[in-house]
This record gives structure tokens, sequence and C-alpha cells, in this order.
């Protein structure tokens, strides 16, 4: 079969009067479709138009967090000025990136979240200014071994990144910090306030070996699984001392969190694009750091998004911001502006309920929505809905690995709806959790669950939703309905 290659203009064209119609006759919002007809129209058209844009293109990748990492990073570059292309949520493979491209309108600077299996053809399309890396954690039990494969995928990219392109990696994850390290032009971030810290690790962790000699870490904090400030004892590896550190996290419930971010890489290191005065060696006597670098910066952000994991992507968009030239003082201010992405610590009000949405779609996910539930004041009412589709996941075993007996010892239940294609599976485990099965409720219909958890909660309620992936489509799918809220392709 030969390959077509019509020229850019017929073919981006086509490709957009697909996706508009598409969308008129309701078959959703036309995220993927124009960038899957462009790559058959023209395979190198997304390469073409990346090349195009000025100020470069950014890529953020990692298991945990990078949609809502993306939304703060495109906070700061919308407050800056800039124009910025970005692809939606969930629309974050090859075609999804090129339907962004194609829909941009001269764009200064491009900002993509990109799934982990999908980033090194985006980097070897796009050629990226700055590469972000912010974890890697064990997805699905089905997905096993694939862990170590992306590391490797990573490793291979990281080593073929050109040298002007800026890697921004989390050195509290020893995987991907042993692998940004390798890369000159880096700047790390991590976690540095002592109070975050717990001294051991859940059982759910994923990395616990060395990744040079294979000797099992020592950890000196954990913050979440495997993150956290690690030194192997037998070859002395040991998490690189972050150019970007959140000293200090003040949490606020649900409501979000205070963090410090001390930066020792405002501009990013041998960052030679535009914003950069070069003409400042020695003329800062504030810079007292003694690794020379060239300007430092602290940001007080009043993040609104709860838990630990939001630290991290406050740190992983700050970090971002700020290689690219923003200045702090915009930064700080437009990331406490961003409200959770949809079903990411979201908020919505049901009539006099409140109801959040606590997205977890592996152990360490779901470990980490309990504990901010746990922090809250008063009996708890949950549904937690489980569905096994592909993008959730078909083995549903990771339950097993979440610490769901911490709702029953602490006895912390109000109420218990279960929900979702694999309801029954979640009955099992709270059963051997030590669950009141006659207290508990299944109902797998997830708008039927919806109202009986929304009954249960009482008038003046709140509610914790804690659903995978699919069911979290399928539960904003029932508040669209309602008027709640707007369907996901609405929502920016
Ligand atoms: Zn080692």
């Amino acid at each position: 079969m030969t390959r077509l290659s019509l020229p850019e203009w017929p073919a981006a064209t086509i490709a957009r009067t697909a996706g508009r119609l598409s969308r008129r006759l309701g078959r959703g919002g036309g995220t993927t479709l124009p960038g899957l007809l462009l790559a058959r129209l023209r395979p190198q058209a997304a390469a073409e138009m990346a090349a195009r844009i000025p100020d470069g293109v950014i890529l953020l990748s990692g298991t945990n967090g990078k949609t809502t990492a993306t939304r703060l990073v495109r906070a700061a570059l919308d407050d800056s000025g800039a124009r910025v292309v970005a692809n939606t949520a969930g629309s974050n493979l090859e075609r999804g990136v090129a339907t962004a491209l194609l829909h941009a309108q001269s764009p200064d600077i491009a900002l993509f979240e990109v799934d982990e299996a999908a980033l090194a053809a985006l980097v070897a399309q796009t050629r990226p200014r700055v590469v972000v890396l912010m974890n890697l954690f064990r997805d699905q039990l089905d997905r096993y071994g694939e862990l170590e494969h992306l590391a490797q995928s990573w490793r291979a990219v990281v080593a073929e990144l050109e040298p002007n392109t800026t890697l921004v990696y989390n050195a509290d994850d020893p995987a991907v910090a042993e692998i940004g390290a390798e890369h000159p032009n880096s700047v790390s971030y991590g976690i540095d306030d002592p109070g975050v810290g717990r001294d051991r690790r859940s059982h759910a962790s994923d990395t616990v070996n060395c990744r040079r000699c294979d000797a099992p870490l020592r950890y000196r904090l954990v913050t979440i699984g495997h993150l956290g400030q690690w030194e192997c004892p037998s070859c002395g590896l040991t998490r690189p001392h972050p150019d970007v550190r959140v000293t200090d996290v003040v949490c606020k419930g649900m409501d979000g969190q205070t963090v410090t971010i001390s930066s020792t890489a405002a501009g990013g290191p041998n960052n030679t694009r535009r914003h950069r005065d070069t003409d400042d060696r020695g003329s800062d006597d504030r810079d007292t750091d003694d690794r020379g670098s060239s300007g430092g910066a602290s940001l007080v952000v009043d993040l609104r998004l709860p838990g630990l994991p939001n630290t991290y992507n406050a740190a992983a968009a700050a970090a971002t911001a700020l290689a690219v030239g923003l200045a702090p003082e915009t930064v700080a201010e437009a990331l406490g502006k961003r409200s959770a992405a949809f079903g990411r610590a979201e908020h919505i009000s049901v009539g006099q309920t409140r109801l959040t949405t606590l997205l977890a779609k592996n152990p360490a996910g779901a470990n980490e929505n309990l504990r901010m539930v746990l922090d809250e004041s008063g009996p708890l009412h949950l549904l937690i809905l489980l569905n096994d589709r592909t993008a959730d996941g078909q083995d549903v075993s990771w339950i097993w690995d979440v610490d769901y007996e911490l709702l029953l010892e602490q006895d912390r239940l109000g109420s218990l709806t279960l929900s979702g294609t694999r309801a029954h599976d979640l009955a099992l485990r709270f059963r051997y959790a030590g669950a009141d099965p006659t207290r508990t409720a299944v109902v797998p219909e997830p708008a039927a669950a919806l109202d009986k958890a929304l009954q249960a909660s009482g008038p003046d309620g709140r509610l914790y939703v804690l659903p995978t992936y699919t069911a979290m489509l399928e539960v904003r799918g029932v508040l669209a309905s309602r008027g709640l809220v707007r369907q996901f392709w609405e929502d920016q």
C-alpha cells in the first residue's frame, strides 16, 4: 500500500472538517478524529506545525497528575499573555496532539500532556523545548511489567534529547531521577518539608530497589508510595538535591494548601531562549547558593487543590513555568487561581450536598485519596465506583492493595455505596476489610448509585465520590445530564 501525502493545506482542511462534522452529528468532541485523519493524509503534518511554534513545545508525562500539572502550567502561560495551544484531558496520544495543533491559531507556545507510552513518539515528532517527567507509578496490575518497559523507554528518550531541550524531572521518584540526572540541561524538583513525610512506605509502593545496583533503597522521608528522600546504601546513588523545592506545606483540608516553593533555577539553566538576561552575572548579592545559580525565586502559592499529589503537581508546574522564563510572581498567582480538573478533587453542588470527586486509577492514587478523605472531620459518606473497561485496567485486583481497612479501624464510615461494573468485587473487598454488609449498598448502575449515595449522605451532607477513570466519566455524564456540570469536551 502506498502512503498518501497530500499537501498540508488540503490535508488540514479535510481533517478539521471531519472533526466539525463528527461533533455536529453528536459523535463526541472530535478531540482525536481530526488528528487521526491528518496522520493518514500527511504523516509529517504534526511535526511541521510544531516546528512553526515560535516559543516551542512543552511535553508533560507521568503516571499520576499530568492532567492537573498541565492545567497549572497552562494557567501561568495564559496569565503571561502567551497564546497557548494545548490538548484536552484524555487526548494525550499522538492523534490528540495532532488534533490540537490542527485547531491552533498562530500560537506562541504549545503545552501537551502526554501518555507515558507515547512520549518517545511525541518527542521525536515535536522536538520539544521542555520535557517534564513527573513519576512512574505502577498502574493496574494487568500492566505489571510495563513499568520497567516505560522506564527503559524514557531512558532512551532522555539519551536522545537535544542538548538545548530542558528536562524537568521529579527528584523524589528514584526511577525518574536516575534517568533525568543523565541530561546535562535539567531542572529537578521535590518536596523538602519534613512535616509532610511518613516514615514507612505503604505496601502499595512500586520501586523499592536501586535502579543501578538493585539493592533495597533507604528512605529518610517517604511522601507518596515510592516517592521521597531516598538513597542507596549499597552503591551510593542518592536523590539529587532539587533545584525547585517545596519547603513548606500548610494543608487546608479539601479546599487546598499553601505551599512555599523555592527555586534556584529561575529561567532554567542553559536556557538561551527569550526572556533571559544573561548580563547579570556577579551583580546579584542575594544569591548565596553554593552552586552559583544565576537567580533564585521563592513562591508562596495558595493552591486550591488538596493533597500531596497536588503538592507535586504544583512543584512540577512551577519548575516548568520558571524553566520557560515566566516571572515567579505570575506563576505563584496563576497556580493559585486554578481549581481542579474534572474528577480530580472537583467540588460540585448537588442541591444542598457538596460532592467531591477524587479519581484514582491505581493503588497509590487510591491510598492518597483515602488519606485526604480521612483528614476530613465527621462521619464519611462514600460512593466508590470500580469499572474494568480498557481505560481502567481489566484486572481489578489492585483494590486489595488499597488500605480500605483504615475507614473501619477508625470507625469513620457514615454510609458506603459501591458501584460500577465490578461493584461486587468492591463489596467482597470491603467485607474482608470488616465492613458490615447489611450497611453497604451495592448498586452497579452509576446513576442509581449516585442517587442512593446522595440520599444516604443526608441533607446538607458531604459526599465523596471515588471512581476509576471511565466510572468518573459516567458520573460526570449523569451530572451533566442534570445540568450540574458541562460535558467533558467543553471543559478546557
Ligand atoms: Zn545502588
